[in-house]
């Protein structure tokens, strides 16, 4: 295994940081173990985001999620995220996106159950 990979193993106690999932529950749950970019790597491009060059691949933009939430996030930047002091702020860009995530998967299962049910 990767040493970054693994350093972000232990940091984030094998769960995903967004949903609370243990990812070493089973191979399932391993299988679906990703390593996402709190600020999206893409984000490397636009001009206005320049000052996250620096830190966009350190080990605190880089967090353990599952496959689920991590689709779910997407490339979403909180609003107002200071990405000039993002260092600093980490935990607030952490909880704006646990929420970000949460409301989707609250529409998510609104679309389920009116599958289930119709
Ligand atoms: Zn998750």
């Amino acid at each position: 295994m990767e040493s970054h990979k693994k350093q972000i193993l232990l940091r984030d106690a094998g769960r995903c940081v967004y949903c609370g999932r243990s990812l070493l529950q089973d191979q399932e749950s391993y299988l679906s173990l990703t390593i996402d970019h709190l600020i999206p790597k893409k984000e490397n491009d636009a001009s206005h985001v320049q000052t996250t060059v620096h830190y966009i691949h350190n080990l605190e933009n880089k967090v353990l999620s599952c496959r689920n939430c991590n689709a779910l996030k997407g490339d979403y930047i909180p609003e107002g995220a200071d990405l000039s002091e993002f260092p600093e702020h980490r935990e607030a860009t952490l909880n704006a996106i646990r929420k970000k995530i949460a409301a989707k998967r609250a529409h998510a299962l609104q679309e389920f159950l009116e599958a289930v049910i119709a």
